[in-house]
């Protein structure tokens, strides 16, 4: 990165008087902190100000301008880098931030978990100009979109065509009052709450979604799974069948994960008939499932896998895996779905060897 990195100390980072010329910052959450001496509240007040909107050059030169040493200054950046307390933002982070005091204190909070440490800046930028369509608005599917959207995700659509049930209300998404309404516009209103500004319209022909995550029971035998793998559009499930969560696999298509049909290919070698049990799973309107602990869980593990995506690095764990999620204990178990060799997705066919 050539270009100056804007310094961000969250301003949750607590600045604590030790005595009147030793300041700690940070440190009492057993993550590294920092003292420093001498310390008074000028120094105090500078470390406020390095909200992520000014580059270090700038920081660097108001510093100078107050009379403060040039190694002093490089020592402090430096020593609260390295105990993991500031963030490096780009300048391409900044402009896709939202305008207005409202969106930069919300921003201000969501910034420190999109850019976790030096040299990720880009990131945050990276979820702003994002777009995830989230398809059934589900009791799993509408605080995601919720969550997602509070999360700086740029573009949230969420895809439905019933009518608000009473069981489809659920924390952080629709509520009691909008049975009877379009789930689509209930869920958008729901997701208008969390996030003011945030684009839920849906996404014109030549907008590809960055992702799309299937809300609904049983995806995989959906004729919109395959529609996603041969388009090349990521896919995600996070759903609830019966009161088990689920959040997984994450297809990225020609990844290395395998796609749903893979998933589905394992259970028909576990039991033949399950083509025709798929096939009436999907068939129906599912009733509303899961309890609400259940499905925020599951739809707070999904926007983890979600933003991990969107947001760059290695593959999030959901990658030819699944997250089931069950109560009473709602610990997550992983459970592997490796390629099927006789699944297209891998160029498999009839005949090859299973690993
Ligand atoms: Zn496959």
């Amino acid at each position: 990165m050539t270009e100056s990195p804007h310094p961000l100390l969250p301003a949750a980072t607590p600045l604590l008087r030790l005595d009147p010329d030793l300041l700690q910052i940070g440190g009492v959450d057993g993550r590294d902190g920092l003292r420093v001496q001498p310390a008074g509240d000028e120094v105090a007040a500078r470390l406020r100000r390095l909200d992520g909107r000014r580059s270090e050059r700038a920081v660097r030169a108001e510093w100078l301008a107050d009379g403060v040493p040039g190694d002093v200054v490089d020592d402090l950046l430096a020593g609260l880098r390295s105990t993991g307390l500031l963030h490096d933002l780009a300048a391409a982070d900044l402009l896709a931030a939202e305008p207005g005091p409202a969106a930069v204190a919300r921003a201000g909070l969501e910034l420190p978990a999109a850019v976790p440490r030096a040299g990720a800046g880009g990131r945050w930028r990276a979820r702003r100009q994002s777009a995830v369509v989230v398809d059934g608005a589900t009791r799993v599917g509408v605080p995601l979109a919720a969550v997602l959207a509070a999360s700086g995700v740029g573009w949230v659509h969420v895809r439905d065509r019933g009518a608000t049930r009473a069981g489809d209300a659920v924390v952080g998404g629709v509520t009691a009052a909008d049975e009877g309404r379009p789930r689509a516009l209930a869920a958008a209103d729901a997701v208008r709450r969390a996030s003011p500004l945030t684009d839920l319209r849906p996404l014109p022909p030549d907008r590809a979604p960055d992702l799309v995550v299937l809300c609904r029971p049983w995806a995989a035998a959906d004729p919109l799974s395959a529609a996603l793998q041969q388009a090349g559009t990521p896919h995600l499930v996070a759903t609830v069948r019966e009161e088990t969560g689920v959040v997984g696999p994450l297809v990225l298509p020609g990844g290395s994960g395998g796609c749903l049909r893979c998933a589905d290919a394992w259970r028909r070698d576990d039991d033949p008939a399950w083509p025709r049990l798929a096939a009436q799973l999907a068939a129906v309107e599912p009733a509303a499932s899961g309890a609400t602990i259940t499905c925020l869980l599951t739809a707070l593990t999904a926007a983890v896998q979600v933003l991990a995506h969107l947001d760059g690095g290695d593959d999030p764990v959901t990658v030819g895996a699944t997250l089931e999620l069950r109560p009473p204990g709602i610990l997550p178990r992983l459970r592997r779905w490796p390629p099927h060799p006789g699944c297209v997705c891998h160029g498999g066919g009839r005949g090859a060897t299973p690993p």
